[in-house]
């Protein structure tokens, strides 16, 4: 009998080794990549996604928007970003995230402030909103 095939899981890109945050770099977690070369994941960076450019400005939520602390505002790249990578996600089949901690894009339960300060409050970044709406399971990794 066929062995049923597991489903993918979406990956923050910077997660599985794509150097793609805001500083140019990435964040390589052990068990990310142990799902990808089981062919299980599916990494994907949001914001690269939204058509910012790497590296870039840091930015964080502030009042529902995205902002640099220069004040650039980086929302619509935002929205564009999350809607492109939740698409591909249902298109894949997915129902399940591994997204990366704090990110305003990816970030589960804690984001910064807004205040550029390094400051945490409860909250979730644009793209890990969208999934939740959707109804994926999110783990966070750090
Ligand atoms: Fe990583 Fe997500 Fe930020 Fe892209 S948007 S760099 S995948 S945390």
């Amino acid at each position: 009998m066929q062995k049923k095939k597991k489903p993918l899981i979406l990956v923050s890109a910077c997660l599985a080794g794509v150097p793609c945050r805001y500083d140019g770099e990435a964040r390589e977690r052990s068990e990310v990549l142990q799902l990808l070369r089981e062919g299980l994941a599916l990494p994907v960076c949001p914001e690269q996604l939204g058509g910012l450019p790497t590296p870039r400005a840091a930015a964080e939520i502030s009042d529902k928007q995205v902002l640099t602390q220069k004040g650039q505002n980086l929302t619509e790249s935002y929205r564009a970003g999350a809607d492109a990578a939740l698409a591909l996600a249902l298109k894949a089949g997915v129902s399940e995230a591994w997204l990366k901690s704090k990110s305003p894009m990816c970030g589960c339960g804690k984001i910064y402030n807004g205040s550029h300060t390094g400051t945490l409050i409860e909250g979730d970044g644009v793209f890990t909103q969208r999934l939740k709406q959707a109804g994926m399971r999110i783990k966070e990794i750090d």
